[in-house]
């Protein structure tokens, strides 16, 4: 069997906020390998970094340092344009859902599709599709007020899929929801992952998340990868002070 293939390279990325009054390095050289088709977890305590990375990841964030690969194409060194069509590679959920509040479930999902000047006709489609896909084909019309915390999530994972991403970042999506909520949402993913092979990283401060549904992780401590490996192995063994206090933390 050949070597799984990377999907997300990152070399050395740190990233430094300047304020008027301080300068703050949040990541000082993180490195990771995360592969194609892979649920990749990354977890820490709060303030770690965790939030700061994954915007590094789709250049939100622009590294201080550092570079970032996404499927062989370097996107560290792109200019505006181009890094706007490889964005669409990757989609992104967070922990407020960030609807826009005005537009009902189905003209949340075609939001991006119109953006990318898909016929509206076509988006309509898709968007119909991904809401059944996501178990939402009777609350097409409702608008996110209408809707429970893990039927929002599921509107903004059908959202981030409309561009066909090759990756999903999601930072703290369960975080605001109940377990069993959770539970419904991390199966959702898991089998977006297995049906659709698309790449996860999940970032997260909820230990039972990364056991549910990833294949490995990586632990950020003060801006740094403390250790990184298979999830159970992790779980039963870890080899650092940090990855001894989370996990134990769970117990
Ligand atoms: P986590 O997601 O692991 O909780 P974050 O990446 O959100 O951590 O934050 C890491 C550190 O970076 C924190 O100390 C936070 O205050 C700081 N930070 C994050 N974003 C900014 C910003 N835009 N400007 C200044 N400091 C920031
Ligand atoms: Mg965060």
């Amino acid at each position: 069997m050949s070597e799984k293939e990377t999907m997300i390279r990152l070399e050395g990325i740190k990233k430094r906020f300047r304020t008027k009054a301080s300068e703050l390095e949040v990541l000082h050289g993180v490195s990771a390998d995360i592969k194609k088709g892979e649920v990749f977890g990354i977890i820490g305590l709060s303030g770690a970094g965790k939030s700061t990375l994954v915007r590094c990841i789709n250049l939100l964030e622009r590294p201080t340092a550092g570079k970032v690969w996404l499927d062989g194409v370097e996107l560290t060194a792109l200019g505006d344009k181009e890094l706007r069509e490889q964005r669409r590679h990757m989609g992104m959920i967070f922990q407020q859902f960030h609807l826009l509040m005005q537009r009902t479930a189905l003209d949340n999902v075609c939001f991006p599709m119109e953006i990318s000047g898909v016929p509206k006709a076509k988006a309509k489609e898709r968007a119909k599709e991904l809401l059944e896909l996501v178990g939402l084909a009777d609350r097409m019309e409702s608008y996110p007020a209408q809707l429970s915390g893990g039927q929002k999530q599921r509107v903004a994972i059908a959202r981030a899929l409309a561009t066909e991403p090759k990756v999903l970042l999601c930072d703290e999506a369960t975080s605001a929801l109940d377990p069993n909520t959770t539970a419904g949402v991390l199966s959702l993913l898991k089998d977006i992952n297995t049906r659709l092979g698309i790449t996860i990283v999940v970032i997260t401060h909820e230990m039972s998340v990364i056991q549910e549904i990833c294949d490995r992780v990586a632990i950020i401590d003060g801006g740094l990868i403390a250790e990184e490996g298979g999830v159970e192995e992790i779980f039963r063994a870890p080899k650092t002070k940090i990855g001894q206090e989370l996990v134990m933390h769970e117990g």
